[in-house]
């Protein structure tokens, strides 16, 4: 049985594998990336880049500007389900945004992977036994990386399965041209979910669609939102549909041995949160300081700060996504408080800490609670 050899086999070529394999080239190691697919990947997803995903990216050496896709400067909220709509802005504090098309993404982490002297493997599917076989090879590597998303056999095959589901959700996704571009990334909310449109082109949106009711249809969330009923016109859409499953789970490991998860595969946060691809990053980054210490020691210790704020962010989001009035009290509040909004974006990727947020932007004095109160029930 022919043999491949490398120092770190990672089963998954998506965003979180590529992204890994330059973060440990680029510390010399020797890597193998096996995908059972052909580049360049599509995916549903909402192609949003924010500002942490692109600096993380950039630290990798790949830049992903306007020129790929089309940069936002913000976020955008607006509320369907009260009799009348309401609508929130914030600006990002620190750079910009980009959408940016999954398939353009992917083919830019392949230029630097290849330029960074990875080895990829396309159409090559991992099989996990008793030996690990790529397309029937057999392999020997000194560790084993899970970027093999959120279904991930890696996962059960290493005996990491065990995780909490916060919630399991459905998404799509369709790509339309339509003019003006909008220059924030926009989410409505109505009833039976949110619709996000991202500019990703000259003229064009990625446009993406999550409800937690499986039998929901993507344009029945769609005309259930007046602005888009009206403005979006399935003859201006260019793309089919593409459908995910969008999950928050918790894993209670991501590192077993010499084998350790990434991405989607080490635990998840819902589509909403649009940080799905920074988590990614940020755990790269993490991958590569780990093994370059020579362990997975500080990958472990440190892997679940990665997720932790986007996955209480990812609550809160649910809990508006389920309660009606809860997303009417929000919505003014955001409304009214820019700045507030501004910040919590900025809690969200990882930017600023939720408790300087608190005692710095008002927030405490409105509720009569004083900034040593919470000094001193902070843990
Ligand atoms: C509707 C929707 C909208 C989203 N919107 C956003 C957004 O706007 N911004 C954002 O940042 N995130 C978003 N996300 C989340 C984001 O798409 C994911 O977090 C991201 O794709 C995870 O990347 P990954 O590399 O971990 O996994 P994946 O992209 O799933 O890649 C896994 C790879 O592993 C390969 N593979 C699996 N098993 C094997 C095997 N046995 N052998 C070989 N290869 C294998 C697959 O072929 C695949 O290429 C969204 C998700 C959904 C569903």
């Amino acid at each position: 049985m022919a043999q491949n050899l490398c120092d770190v086999l990672i089963v998954g070529g998506g965003p979180a594998g590529l992204a890994a394999a330059i973060a440990l080239r680029m510390r010399g190691a020797d890597v193998l990336v096996a995908d059972a697919l052909r580049p360049p990947i599509d995916k549903a997803c909402g192609e949003g880049l924010m500002p942490d995903a692109r600096r993380d990216l950039a630290a990798l050496g790949v830049d992903c500007g306007p020129d790929e896709g089309s940069a936002f400067r913000g976020i955008r909220f607006a509320n369907w389900s009260d009799r009348d709509p309401a609508s929130a802005s914030a600006d990002f504090a620190r750079g910009e945004g980009v959408g940016i098309r999954r398939t353009v993404l992917h083919s830019r982490l392949v230029e630097r992977a290849l330029e960074a002297g990875v080895r990829l493997r396309w159409k090559t599917h991992v099989a996990l036994g008793r030996d690990v076989l790529l397309n029937r090879e057999g392999c020997r590597y000194r560790y084993l990386v899970g970027a093999d998303g959120q279904a991930s056999r890696v996962r059960r095959w290493a005996g990491l399965d065990r995780c909490s589901l916060i919630s399991k959700r459905f998404g799509f996704r369709r790509h339309y041209r339509i003019s003006p571009m909008p220059d924030y990334v926009e989410v409505h909310w109505c009833e039976l979910g949110q619709v996000y449109i991202t500019p990703v082109g000259r003229d064009e949106v990625c446009v993406a669609a999550v409800t937690r009711h499986s039998g929901t249809r993507m344009q029945q969330i769609m005309d259930a939102i007046p602005h888009l009923r009206e403005g979006l016109s399935s003859k201006d859409a260019f793309t089919g549909e593409r459908g995910a499953l969008t999950t928050t789970r918790r894993l209670r490991r991501v590192v077993k041995g010499n084998v350790a998860l990434i991405g989607d595969a080490s635990g998840s946060v819902d589509a909403v949160t649009g940080e799905g691809l920074a988590i990614g990053f940020r755990q790269a980054a993490l991958l590569g300081r780990s093994l370059e210490q020579g362990s997975l020691d500080l990958y472990a210790a440190e892997h679940e700060m990665t997720l932790r704020m986007t996955r209480r962010m990812a609550r809160a989001l649910l809990m508006m996504d389920k309660h009606a009035a809860l997303r009417k009290v929000v919505m003014r509040t955001l409304a009214s408080s820019p700045e507030l909004f501004c910040g919590l974006l900025q809690v969200h990727m990882g930017e600023e800490k939720l408790l300087h947020l608190l005692l710095h932007r008002g927030v405490l004095e409105a509720f009569d609670v004083s900034a040593s109160d919470v000094e001193r029930a902070a843990p």
